[in-house]
């Protein structure tokens, strides 16, 4: 069985490899004319990595990333609100939380590929039924015949818009600036991950390798992203601790990338026939978790696990009964986060601040364990 995948993201990417290792044929098309390095960082949470462990990947990845070993909620001066030490994670489950540069992941993926050919300058413009499966008709004029189809093509996901019902994409309000800086944090900063909250925005940054700082910065609009300007970002952080502020001036302004942050109503169903939607295309959530590729991930490795074991319309059905809870709880969980992190009212701030500091770890712990622990299929 040839298993076609649409979109070479992390998702299609992963799902590649882990269908290639049981011994499937795969072959990815992608818009894109080249893979180009993103210009920003990714955090691997654990969960993440015990798929790239069974995959044969961390090692790589940890050698070309940074490990992190707490997460950190702070104010705008960097004093803790909560710190999630990861510790007690790493003994579990055996792997390190990692960030790492997204373009140097791409490379580490694309070179674990062995027989999958990724065709680029193939954007899929239509999918359409037929006896033997989908059509698919591309951007370039090709027509190509599918008997089993993944759509791992992100939140946008045209195989979703063509095949199922449900695309509500949902505007956070909220724009997004990332970049990479070289840059050395102060050593007690080297391991972490910080995000510091203030009024209606946030700026997060980790060492990603020697030298280089992978930083993100968002900030709420109320009617559309226009309200800010690239070149005033100094301003808007101003009032920041110096290491952000150093952050955000030594990286070039051309470098930065700007994205609205949107993500897709939660929607029931990911498969049918022999089409199935994995990744941001069945679950994009707002980035507020780290845990957007991360479930893609795990889509890769449970879906390649109940395509070996079972006929392709129990595997879709197992796949999603594995998966849909979890990926639902994050978007959901993240949303409220989002909101959370923005409210812009200053006796709010100081009670949402203060209920952070009183939280007890163990619950912060308990659910974070439930989002690293993989399935089992
Ligand atoms: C600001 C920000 C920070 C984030 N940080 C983290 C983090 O730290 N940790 C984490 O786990 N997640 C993070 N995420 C989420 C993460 O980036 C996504 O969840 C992840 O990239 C989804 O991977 P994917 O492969 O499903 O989709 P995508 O990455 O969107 O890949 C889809 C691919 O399909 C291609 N494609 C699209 N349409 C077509 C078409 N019609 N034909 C052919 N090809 C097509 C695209 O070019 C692309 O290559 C973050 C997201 C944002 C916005």
């Amino acid at each position: 069985m040839t298993i076609d995948i649409i979109g070479a993201g992390i998702g299609g990417l992963t799902t590649a490899i882990a269908l290639e290792q049981k011994g499937f044929k795969t072959r990815i098309f992608e818009q894109a004319e080249n893979i180009k390095p993103i210009g920003a960082g990714i955090i691997l949470a654990s969960n993440a990595m015990q798929v790239y462990e069974k995959l044969g990947l961390r090692k790589a990845i940890e050698e070309n990333g940074n490990s992190i070993s707490s997460l950190n909620i702070t104010n705008a001066s960097l004093k803790p609100l909560s710190k999630m030490d990861l510790s007690y994670f790493e003994n579990k489950f055996k792997v390190k939380n990692v960030a790492i540069h997204r373009g140097v992941l791409q490379q580490i993926l694309i070179e674990k590929l062995s027989d999958s050919t990724i065709n680029l300058n193939h954007k899929l413009n239509k999918v359409l039924e037929n006896t033997n499966g989908h059509s698919l008709e591309f951007q370039n004029g090709e027509k190509i015949q599918s008997s089993t189809l993944l759509g791992a093509d992100g939140l946008n996901s045209i195989v979703r818009q063509n095949l199922f019902f449900n695309n509500n994409i949902r505007k956070a309000n909220q724009i997004c600036w990332r970049g990479i800086t070289k840059y050395s944090l102060p050593q007690k900063y080297q391991n972490e991950l910080n995000e510091a909250w203030g009024k209606s925005e946030r700026f997060g940054f980790v060492q990603i390798a020697n030298n280089k700082v992978y930083w993100y910065a968002l900030k709420s609009f109320k009617k559309n992203k226009e309200e800010f300007n690239l070149n005033k970002i100094e301003d808007y952080f101003c009032k920041y601790d110096s290491i952000i502020k150093d952050i955000i001036s030594s990286t070039k302004k051309e470098q930065i990338n700007t994205a609205e942050i949107s993500d897709l109503a939660p929607i029931n169903n990911w498969h049918k026939e022999n089409v199935c939607l994995i990744g941001d295309a069945a679950h994009a959530t707002t980035p507020n978790m780290g845990q957007g590729a991360c479930q893609a991930i795990e889509d890769a490795y449970v879906l390649s696990e109940c395509l070996s074991k079972y006929d392709l319309n129990k595997a879709f059905k197992e796949f999603q009964k594995l998966r849909l809870p979890k990926a639902h709880q994050v978007v959901k969980a993240s949303w409220i986060i989002g909101k959370m992190a923005h409210l812009s009212n200053p006796i709010l701030i100081g009670i949402r601040n203060q209920i952070i500091r009183l939280t007890p770890s163990s619950i912060n712990r308990k659910q974070t364990e439930q989002i690293f622990q993989l399935s089992s299929v």
